[in-house]
């Protein structure tokens, strides 16, 4: 019986790794189709200075609009993409429609909010990304500095050699550039000092339970206090509850996302957020 079962259990086994197989490959034959016919868009979340409320950013969130499936999350698609190479032209397509954007919420501000967009390896490894987020920011007339290159705290540690030369180049340019999903990674703390990093922001599974636990809260503020001393500001990722942005702010965190303020607004509710946020309060 024991063994029957074990047999029921593989074939269950087979069957799903299969089925999520096909998946994978209807991805990708969908995701060249959707990359030609226009099938992607982006939605913007405020990232907010938790001292003053006005919105500091946005960070760029990829959508896609599939004909039978309805959207699908960045989840299932990104890292299909990356393996098949195809995340080299979508996030071009994501970088320049995401500094498109931001150059026309700059027209309309004084102090305009920077847009953040996620990179992933297969990109920042490119030969002539650097050129590429130059060229657009160019294009479009947006200064440097209103955009915000994503990187994860993984994708930093395994990719010193390569990736690091050109964040120093675009960080010379006067681009900045986040350490994604901080907390993740295992970055050890010589590591930190030399990363070409301005912005570190801490991922959410950190968040959720700081009300709640007092050891996470002193983690979270070691994390806050060791970002600070480095000269890298702060974003929270996450936050869904008052008391956690409470705790957050009084442990020196400057900036925070997540449902609590909003979550990722398509184009237009992006522009009417700015301009809600323009009416002193
Ligand atoms: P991320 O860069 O860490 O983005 C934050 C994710 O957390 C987003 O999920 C966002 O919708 C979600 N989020 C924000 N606030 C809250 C909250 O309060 N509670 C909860 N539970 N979730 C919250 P999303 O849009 O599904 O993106 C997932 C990941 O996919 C991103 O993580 C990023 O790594 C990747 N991704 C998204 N857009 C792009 C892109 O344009 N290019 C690349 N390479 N990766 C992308
Ligand atoms: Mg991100
Ligand atoms: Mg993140
Ligand atoms: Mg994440």
């Amino acid at each position: 019986l024991a063994k029957a079962n074990g047999k029921n259990q593989w074939k269950r086994y087979e069957e799903a790794t299969h089925a999520a197989l096909l998946r994978r490959m209807q991805i990708r034959v969908d995701l060249d189709e959707a990359l030609r016919t226009g099938a992607f868009l982006l939605e913007y979340q405020p990232v907010i200075d938790l001292k003053t409320g006005v919105t500091a950013g946005f960070e760029a969130l990829v959508r896609w609009h599939h004909p039978s499936r309805g959207t699908i999350a960045p989840a299932e698609f990104i890292d299909v993409a990356e393996e098949s190479g195809l995340i080299v032209p979508l996030g071009e397509w994501i970088l320049n429609r995401a500094i498109a954007e931001a150059a026309s919420w700059a027209k309309a501000s004084a102090t305009p909010p920077y847009v953040g967009v996620n990179v992933s390896a297969r990109q920042l490894r490119q030969p002539g990304f650097v050129d590429t987020v130059l060229t657009s920011l160019r294009r479009h007339g947006l200064a440097p500095d209103r955009l915000v290159i994503e990187i994860t705290e993984s994708l930093l540690l395994t990719d010193q050699g390569n990736g690091w030369s050109d964040l120093r180049t675009l960080r010379e340019a006067g681009v900045r550039v986040a350490i994604d999903d901080f907390g993740t990674g295992y970055s050890s703390l010589s590591y930190l000092r030399q990363v070409p990093a301005d912005i570190l922001k801490i991922e959410r599974s950190f968040i959720g339970n700081t009300p709640h636990s007092d050891k996470q809260r002193a983690l979270v503020d070691g994390i806050v206090r060791l970002a600070t001393t480095l000269d890298l500001a702060v974003v929270a990722e996450g936050i869904e509850q008052p008391a956690e942005r409470d705790v957050l702010a009084k442990v020196g965190c400057r900036y925070g996302q997540g449902y609590l303020f909003s979550p990722p607004l398509d184009s237009d509710s992006a522009t009417r957020w700015l301009q809600r946020d323009w009416i002193p309060a």
